[in-house]
């Protein structure tokens, strides 16, 4: 049975731009290897979330490995919080989290508090905060960030977020966002937990030391993106197919680690578009060389230009992509899949519903006409028109492994 490595390329998909003699920044670039592979493969389009649907990258990655994200996304806290390496049990409410920099009175000077590098000093002293049976929770992550439980019985992530995402203005009251007893419990027992984290916080010997230095104290816990933990089946469990994940940003190693699969470390995998792609190349191959069956392997820039509107930067990180996919030919052991989460058009700097581009290309495949990676050529391809989650069904049938229904 072949291995499979899921190439997904954040918010590859695009619209014509004028500049690029109206071709998209992955039409417009030199992708002879990307092409290579659409050639001895088959092609199509797909939307993560359903045909017009404008996804996060949260949800449209849950899509595609397979989890509808109507039962499986409560909120962004769950996935950020299992890529710090925190283990979650089923009720557990989790956040995402900043230590900021506030006044007095509570007003916000700065949402990272002066980008401190290191959280653990200060998270180490909240770790283990109870009140009324609901402990917190706390590890660091990269930066001013960090991951935050709160675990208990009775709990709801319908509670809004104590950061009020921008400065000048005071912390924002966690409220109950339904009429549910939960909620309100969540919220108060939330709000207590931050009011004591901050007195904690403010007497920091720390905090009085960053003073004295001129930076900006790390005096208050923002917390945003409540998510509820159910159990999730793992990605072995469900397709019996060992799995690795190899992200270099926080969202991407949390959907790896929130579907069960191992997350590799891999040196200069950033996800940014200084990241080392042939080494996250040369890691899937060695993984699926061993024990793993899948790997899934995310390269954010591609979004992150779209984001900027940048069409040139677009274009050219997508012709290094490709240099480093060369590796990725002729390999009768690859069932290779390459596609993207969403669109993200240099036009709109943001996310669009726009379908994006989506190759399978392995040992069987039926091949199709289509002899470029592009988002029109791919309108031509067998594949059709696909969404998210019928993206690894097609993948099982590759593999040979689906199940026969009937007799
Ligand atoms: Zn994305």
């Amino acid at each position: 049975m072949p291995k499979v490595i899921l190439l997904i390329l954040d918010g590859l998909g695009d619209r014509p731009v004028a500049e690029l003699s109206g071709l998209t920044p992955l039409e417009a670039a030199a992708t002879p290897n990307l092409d290579k592979l659409a050639t001895q493969g088959i092609c199509g389009l797909q939307n993560a979330l359903g045909v017009g649907q404008r996804p996060g990258s949260d949800t449209s990655h849950l899509a595609i490995l397979g989890y509808d994200p109507h039962l499986y996304y409560t909120g962004r806290g769950t996935i950020e919080v299992a890529g710090l390496g925190m283990r979650l049990e089923a009720g557990d409410v989790a956040l995402r989290g900043n230590l900021g920099t506030v006044t007095d009175d509570l007003l916000v000077v700065d949402r990272r508090a002066g980008r401190i590098s290191d959280t653990g000093p200060f998270v180490k002293d909240l770790d283990g905060l109870s009140f009324e049976g609901v402990t917190l929770h706390i590890k660091p992550g990269t930066g001013h960030r960090a991951g935050i439980i709160l675990r208990g019985p009775s709990l709801s992530s319908h509670i809004s977020d104590n950061d009020p995402h921008e400065v000048g203005v005071r912390i924002h009251e966690v409220k109950p966002l339904d009429d549910s007893a939960e909620a309100a419990f969540t919220a108060r027992v939330a709000n207590h937990l931050f009011t004591e984290a901050h007195r904690i916080l403010k007497h920091h010997p720390l905090n009085q030391e960053r003073v004295a230095q001129g930076k900006p104290p790390a005096n208050y816990l923002l917390a945003r993106g409540a998510g509820f933990y159910k159990k999730v089946e793992t990605f072995q469990e469900r397709y019996r197919l060992k799995a690795c994940a190899i992200a270099g940003g926080g969202l991407y190693k949390g959907l790896g680690a929130f579907t069960g699969m191992d997350v590799l470390k891999v040196p200069g995998a950033t996800g940014l578009a200084n990241t080392d792609i042939s080494a996250k190349f040369q890691a899937a191959l060695e993984a699926l060389g061993g024990a793993y069956d899948f790997a899934f392997v995310h390269v954010k820039a591609t979004d992150a230009f779209g984001e900027d509107g940048d069409f040139l930067g677009k274009k050219s990180f997508i012709e290094r992509l490709d240099q480093s996919a060369q590796i990725l030919l002729n390999r009768p052991d690859l069932l290779v899949v390459v596609t993207g989460d969403h669109s993200t058009p240099c036009a709109l700097k943001r996310h669009s519903g726009d379908p994006v581009p989506i190759m399978m290309v392995g040992e069987g495949v039926r091949t199709d006409q289509v002899t470029a990676f592009g988002e029109r050529s791919c309108t031509q391809g067998g594949l059709g028109r696909l969404t998210g989650l019928m993206i690894m069904p097609e993948i099982i049938n590759l593999l040979g492994l689906s199940p026969l229904i009937g007799n």
